[in-house]
């Protein structure tokens, strides 16, 4: 499943470029373009998945590929938050799964 006008399958496709920090058969893991943190990645589906709902039996290789990609960026050691943004009320911008990895520094809790 691909949405021909989703940011997030294009870059999935190659159409159009990212930093990707880790690759497995089905999630990417690419650098965020407008990082909140030193260390911001975006780990999604490589299929078009709207939300949560639709995740079904893509969860392991989701958390692999965070796990992966925030030893590789050397965050692991140190901690790192992962944000779901889901629907309006979450601010979610991109209709196309993604979870943020945020690390680098000390992160404020609770969120705004
Ligand atoms: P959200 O508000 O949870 O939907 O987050 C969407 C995120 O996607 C934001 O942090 C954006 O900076 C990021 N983003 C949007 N377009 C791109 C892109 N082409 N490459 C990398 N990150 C992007």
């Amino acid at each position: 499943m691909s949405s021909a006008d989703c940011i997030f399958c294009k870059i999935a496709s190659g159409q159009i470029p990212a930093q990707k920090v880790h690759e497995s058969d089905d999630v990417i893991v690419f650098r965020d373009i407008s990082p909140k943190a030193p260390a911001h990645l975006l780990a999604i589906p490589k299929k078009h998945v709207k939300g949560l709902a639709e995740l079904r039996g893509l969860e392991p290789a989701i958390f692999e590929a965070i796990a992966q990609a925030a030893a590789s960026e050397k965050i692991a050691a140190s901690g790192f938050r992962v944000v779901l943004n889901q629907g309006a009320h979450a601010g979610q911008e991109v209709e196309h799964l993604h979870f943020h990895i945020l690390g680098g520094r000390q992160l404020s809790w609770p969120p705004g």
